[in-house]
């Protein structure tokens, strides 16, 4: 289990200063189905932009 996830996406509702994430639990999916090859095929399912 992850102890801190660290984020960059600063306009998610869950951001926080310093990168943190505030969300209880995330939720990473990939874009090519169950499994990855790169960094960039896997995403944040739980960002909300708050709007
Ligand atoms: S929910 Fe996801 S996108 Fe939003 S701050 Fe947390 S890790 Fe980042």
């Amino acid at each position: 289990m992850a102890a801190d996830v660290l984020c960059e996406v600063n306009n998610c509702k869950y951001w926080e200063h310093g990168n943190k994430c505030a969300a209880d639990s995330i939720y990473v999916v990939s874009h090519t189905g169950k499994k990855a090859e790169k960094q960039e095929e896997t995403d944040c399912k739980t960002f909300d932009p708050g709007v």
